[in-house]
């Protein structure tokens, strides 16, 4: 069968690991599959790059810095292709371009509109093993992008789907999904499996074992995905439609997202559209919004505070100024000291008093809560960032989740 395998940053994070993943991919190629192979750069490597550009501008352009970030991957994939070959194996690496993933030309956080598999199937045809840089692609106009940070789980999300694999692994440094972030606390417990949506939403409310978007693709195209360690070979975490899976605990995991800030506006002109104007101007500008807390009007005026991710509070600060030198805002104050925890579980759906146990929980830790949200399948509560691993032990008690 064809098997996609992507290898995160720590599983080939110096030239033994790379070496250890070649062996890995050589076991899968001698028992008769074909495998795709995407990889991220080194461990820090990414991070590396992005303070080169820094230390140049605080606000690089984004074209260039797409450019600079795509080659951390560059390196690893044909390192990786050169070990293989050095095994005996027909392998060879390719860019996202060379591999037909083209974006949009939105740099840093690209989407991927399309992929042209017909390049990688010719070689996996002739019996060679493609070895594809991740998190990149290129855009219309040709420009190299990037699909934001923890890209190449999607990068191996989609060509699975578009080269019909059967199969993609996802081997990181932990053996699996689990109920919270095993290293904040570490009586956190493997899940087996774990439905689409109840990883979607630990992703996207900061579990970064999986990029969220990469959780959206492989829902949409319906790939079976499974998360395991590069260091063993203990089975890993299913991720498949809930109708799928066995166990349907109340509440399945917790999420814990440290890269919030928010946006506190006060003397907001209150005329019908200014929330419009605002969050239009803000999602023009590509910035992320999650919750939205508006108080009531008082001489004509409303207080509205937002949250976004940290990396876009920048975008968003120029946003806001706008309404302020348009007299629309009068103050505004930023808060990059918090952090959102959120519970979430399908369980949810069917019973009532989870939302009201996880507030209780706070009050007897003497957590403050900012600000809340909740959906059929989660809660999510902004809390002052110095309590975050508290609240996540807390909860994770609570719902009994070490059983
Ligand atoms: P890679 O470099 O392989 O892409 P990441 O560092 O992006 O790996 O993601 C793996 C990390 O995700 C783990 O080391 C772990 O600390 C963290 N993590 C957060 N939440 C979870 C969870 N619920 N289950 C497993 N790991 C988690
Ligand atoms: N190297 C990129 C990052 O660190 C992409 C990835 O590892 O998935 O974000
Ligand atoms: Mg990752």
């Amino acid at each position: 069968m064809l098997i996609v395998q992507k290898f995160g940053g720590t599983s080939v994070g110096d030239l033994e690991r790379i070496q250890n993943v070649a062996n890995r991919i050589s076991k899968t190629l001698n028992e008769g599959n074909d495998v795709v192979a995407v990889v991220s750069a080194m461990s820090g490597e990414t991070n590396k790059l992005v303070g080169y550009a820094e230390h140049f501008s605080k606000t690089p352009m984004r074209a260039e810095v797409d450019m600079l970030l795509s080659s951390g991957e560059r390196v690893t994939a044909s390192l990786l292709s050169i070990a293989l070959n050095e095994m005996g194996h027909n392998a060879l690496s390719m860019s996202g371009r060379a591999a037909g993933i083209i974006t949009d030309d939105v740099h840093t956080k690209a989407r991927i509109e399309n992929i042209d598999p017909q390049y990688i199937h010719a070689e996996v045809k002739r019996g060679r093993v493609v070895v594809v840089a991740g998190f990149q692609g290129v855009s219309e106009s040709g420009k190299i992008t990037t699909l934001g940070r923890g890209g190449s789980d999607l990068s191996a999300v989609a060509l699975a789907g578009a080269l019909g694999a059967e199969l993609c692994e996802i081997y990181t440094d932990v053996d699996g999904i689990y109920t919270t972030d095993p290293r904040i606390e570490p009586h956190a417990k493997k899940l087996n499996e774990i439905s689409y949506d109840e990883m979607l939403e630990l992703a996207s409310l900061g579990a970064k074992v999986l990029q969220n978007r990469s959780v959206e693709m492989a829902k949409k195209l319906n790939v079976n995905l499974v998360t395991r360690s590069s260091f063993s070979d203990a089975e890993g975490t299913l991720i498949t439609k809930e109708e799928n899976i066995m166990e349907k605990p109340l509440v399945s995991g917790i999420a814990l997202d440290r890269n919030q800030a928010r946006i506190s506006m006060s003397g907001v002109i209150d005329r019908p559209g200014i929330a419009s104007d605002i969050f239009s101007a803000l999602s023009e500008a590509e910035v992320n919004i999650d919750m939205i807390i508006q108080t009531s009007s008082k001489e004509g005026n409303t207080s509205i505070d937002f949250t976004v991710p940290s990396n876009e509070l920048i975008d968003a600060k120029d946003v806001v100024k706008k309404f302020i030198d348009n007299d629309e805002i009068k103050e505004v104050s930023y808060d990059e000291g918090i952090c959102k925890v959120s519970i979430v579980g399908v369980g949810m759906k069917s019973h009532t008093g989870v939302a009201a146990k996880a507030f209780k929980t706070m009050a007897v830790e003497s957590i403050n809560i900012n600000m809340i949200s909740t959906s059929e399948i989660k809660v999510s509560m902004v809390i002052d960032e110095k309590y975050a691993e508290l609240a996540v032990r807390s909860l994770h008690a609570i719902y009994e989740l070490e059983k």
